[in-house]
């Protein structure tokens, strides 16, 4: 039975699909098997998707590969206007992409259509850059030469991606992938397929041929093992924790495969005195609570400067207060479940040691419902890098303060981390802005604005928060080889 229509009022039901896509077919696992799939608010199950392995995964790397064969050989206005058609039909259907992500992942509804909306301008800006693939001529340094730099497909693409933007991460990596002539094999997170599979849907609408995007459901550590070591496959783009991509790296190692890498982040975000303060809460909010903290760039530690410390914490405090939790097809509700109980577990964990070492509790919203995947959005201050939400991502819609002195102090604080994915910091004096902007050792900075995610810019980390950029012009770079060609005996 469609499990999900009992739940759920598609406009399309057909989106729905409980089956895996390779080489054009929708399929089950070779051994039937399937894998559950639960609504994070209500915890019941959507429905399943086939649990496949390795041999799947080798059927639809065979069928990536059969299709690049063609794929590349199109013309990028061709590969551009496929692309065209499919955001023209993820944006027409994005009520019920919306819903459906909704309902696996969690998020506020009106946030899924924002996450369906962003995922949608990557295919649109993609759809463009086919057409800019440039090269160029170098002058020879003899006269008979002409040098010529090319651009080439790389390949079939593995594409692996993380359950908390279960649309966004697939299409970022995708539609550049394709514009450049490439084909993917996805394996998106077994916490939220569904949405992957609707994508998948639509592609096939939109007219992209069998092959060129192959989804496989299942488990990870299997696919994984399959992505890593088949030879045809030449280049991963994952994006998730720092643990799997760095296992992903030693399995990517024999093979010499090409990677990007778009890890976990622990973001600092710091408001000095000189701040404007309404702005400043504004965008801690934004950064903080957006998908109930589940993001990687949201403000993982909230550095304060003294002066301003006692005021930003009652604006803040007063927000959250006023938060609503619940399912996120609720009206109102502004934090959604978290993703599973594991996550709850560590939002526990890192509240507990840190009122153990000495952090208090400024506001919490109304107490959650008993026994379900709600965290509570709590502010906390006296926070210090002793405690664990200092050094992990909490991924929950934990705020806690810290307060600082000097300039200086917030630079060494923010810095002292291993990840480098965003940092944020609100200041009105010019001279500071460029100072900070420029001491901190991170690969996106928002600086008086929370918000730094739009196709237009790059989007990636350094340090172990990654390998590489998605989005802009760079995007596509990560799909291109370079090939250079001297022509001789002229
Ligand atoms: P995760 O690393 O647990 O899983 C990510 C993906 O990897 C999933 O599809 C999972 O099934 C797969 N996977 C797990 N083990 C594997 C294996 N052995 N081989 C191959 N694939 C395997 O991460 P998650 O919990 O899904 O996502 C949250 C993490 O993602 C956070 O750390 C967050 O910061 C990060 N993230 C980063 C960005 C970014 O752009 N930098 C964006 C979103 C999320």
């Amino acid at each position: 039975m469609n499990a999900i229509t009992k739940i759920g009022t598609f406009n399309d039901s057909d989106l729905f699909r409980q089956q895996a896509l390779i080489g054009g077919v929708w399929r089950d696992a070779d051994t039937k098997a399937v894998a559950e799939v639960t609504n994070p608010a209500s915890l019941n199950v959507l429905g399943t998707v086939p649990d496949m392995g390795g041999d799947e995964t080798r059927a639809a790397i065979g069928a990536a590969a059969e299709a690049f064969r063609s794929w590349k050989k199109k013309t990028h206005a061709e590969r551009g206007g496929l692309l065209e058609r499919w955001h023209d039909l993820i944006r027409r259907h994005e009520q019920d992409l919306a819903l459906l992500l909704t309902l696996e992942q969690g998020k506020p509804l009106a946030e899924a259509l924002a996450e369906i909306r962003y995922g949608a301008s990557f295919v649109k800006w993609f759809a463009e850059e086919a057409r800019r693939i440039g090269g160029s001529t170098i002058p020879s340094p003899t006269a008979d030469r002409r040098i010529l730099v090319l651009k080439e497909a790389v390949g079939v693409c593995a594409v692996i991606t993380p359950w908390n933007f279960p649309n966004a991460m697939i299409t970022r990596k995708v539609a550049p992938a394709l514009a450049a002539g490439c084909t993917v094999v996805i394996k998106p997170s077994e916490f939220t397929p569904f949405s992957a599979l609707a994508l998948g849907v639509l592609a096939e609408r939109a007219g992209i041929p069998a092959g060129v995007i192959n989804i496989v459901t299942g488990m990870p550590a299997e696919i994984g093992k399959e992505l890593m070591a088949n030879e045809t496959v030449r280049k991963i783009s994952f994006t998730g924790s720092t643990r799997v991509g760095a296992l992903l790296m030693k399995g990517a190692a024999d093979g010499i495969k090409r990677l990007s890498l778009e890890l976990g982040g622990n973001a600092p975000f710091i408001v000095f005195d000189d701040a404007d303060l309404d702005l400043a809460v504004e965008g801690a909010v934004n950064s903080k609570f957006r998908n109930g903290g589940q993001t990687c760039v949201c403000a993982n530690r909230i550095l304060v400067q003294a002066g301003i410390y006692e005021a930003f914490a009652a604006k803040l405090a007063s927000r959250v207060a006023e938060m609503k939790v619940g399912a996120g097809t609720e009206e109102g509700v502004v934090i959604g479940p978290m993703i599973n109980g594991a996550a709850i577990d560590k939002i526990e964990r890192h509240v507990a040691d840190a009122l153990e070492k000495g952090a208090r509790i400024i506001a919490r919203s109304e107490a959650v419902p008993e026994g379900k995947q709600y965290a509570r959005p709590i502010l906390l201050g006296d926070a210090t890098t002793e405690m664990l939400l200092a050094s992990e991502e909490t991924f929950g819609p934990v705020a806690p303060l810290f307060r600082f002195e000097t300039e200086e102090e917030a630079i060494a604080i923010a810095n002292g981390t291993p990840f480098g994915l965003a940092a944020y910091f609100y200041t009105e004096n010019l001279k500071r802005s460029w100072r900070v902007a420029e001491a901190l050792e991170f690969g996106m900075v928002g600086l008086n604005t929370g918000l730094i995610s739009t196709e237009v810019a790059p989007f990636g980390g350094v340090k172990q928060s990654g390998l590489g950029r998605e989005g802009s012009q760079l995007g596509i770079e990560e799909y291109l080889e370079v090939k250079t060609l001297h022509v001789g005996g002229l």
